[in-house]
């Protein structure tokens, strides 16, 4: 099973350090950002240690092909303000060749938001820019994740999704990264995998899933409001996601938490990291009760 969560990206270790943290959670890929999400402000390729974190890769056995980039969220294709799209486009080629240049093939891109616009006039924009980064950079493979359909949001569903990728030219360089928390807030009902899992099959097909981020929800099937939640503390719960994940139809795709960090009271400051445990949770297929305690007692005398 290839499973693994988002990892941070900081100084002065930088990708090398995303390495070993996701060593730390016996995860044998992750997911990262190549900067802060929400900023373009981005630390130099030279700067990251970029030949050490392959290296580091190599030795524990993590395979370089399953590494996942996440494009920040500043990016919306489809916003129709020329200028704005125009600069959304520049700062996805600067991610697309920074994700190239860190070995990585995948990047996962929120499709956007129409922002009032016409939805449909948004997503054919999504795919004229998707289609001319692809020209420029044939050897990514852009992801583009479902959403759980918060305002103007694109891609809430398989059929918006599909609309997009169905205008890509060059099919080999375009996929889907399914989100279980997005798509339970977009009203699909993951009691009903197989039937979610046809779903996607016959409208886009099944080929094109490449990555899932595996995020329990905070919220009730339909809500539109993409809070995740730690594996089986939300409203998808432990056996619909553990059903998922081991659907033989998709069980060798890569798997991503994206769970909240952790606190011993809300208005701590200190977090600590849900994913050791919840990776424990997922390959033994066995519901922790005690997360949350288990993930404070670990980590809160740290030594780790
Ligand atoms: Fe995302
Ligand atoms: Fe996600
Ligand atoms: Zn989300």
């Amino acid at each position: 099973m290839k499973i693994g969560c988002h990892v941070g990206m900081v100084g002065p270790e930088y990708y090398l350090g995303s390495v070993k943290e996701a060593i730390s959670y016996g995860a044998n890929t992750f997911m990262l950002y190549t900067g802060a999400p929400q900023n373009s402000f981005r630390t130099p390729l030279e700067n990251l240690n970029i030949y050490e974190a392959l290296d580091m890769m190599k030795k524990n056995n993590i395979d370089i092909n399953n590494i996942v980039v996440h494009a920040p969220y500043l990016i919306n294709l489809g916003n129709l303000d020329q200028e704005k799209s125009k600069n959304s486009y520049n700062m996805l080629l600067s991610e697309i060749n920074r994700t190239l240049k860190m070995g990585c093939r995948y990047l996962v891109l929120h499709p956007g938001a129409s922002m009032g616009y016409d939805r449909e006039e948004s997503l054919n924009q999504v795919a004229y820019y998707l289609n001319a980064a692809i020209e420029k950079y044939p050897g990514i493979i852009i992801l583009i994740e479902t959403m759980a359909g918060k305002g103007s949001e694109l891609g809430i569903n398989f059929n918006e999704i599909n609309y997009i990728i169905q205008q890509i030219k060059h099919k080999e360089c375009i996929g889907v990264c399914l989100d279980t928390c997005h798509i339970n807030d977009a009203g699909y009902d993951l009691n009903k995998i197989d039937d979610v899992l046809n779903e996607f099959d016959n409208i886009i097909g099944l080929n094109y899933l490449y990555v899932c981020h595996i995020n329990d929800s905070k919220n009730e099937k339909g809500a539109h409001k993409d809070r995740h939640e730690n594996i089986g503390l939300g409203k998808i719960g432990f056996d619909n996601l553990i059903n998922f994940i081991y659907n033989p139809r998709i069980s060798d795709r890569i798997f991503i938490l994206e769970t909240p960090y952790v606190k011993e009271n809300e208005k701590d400051k200190i977090s600590y990291p849900p994913y050791k445990f919840e990776i424990e949770m997922i390959l033994s297929k066995n519901n922790n009760l005690n997360l949350k305690e288990d993930i404070i007692n670990y980590y809160k005398n740290d030594t780790h």
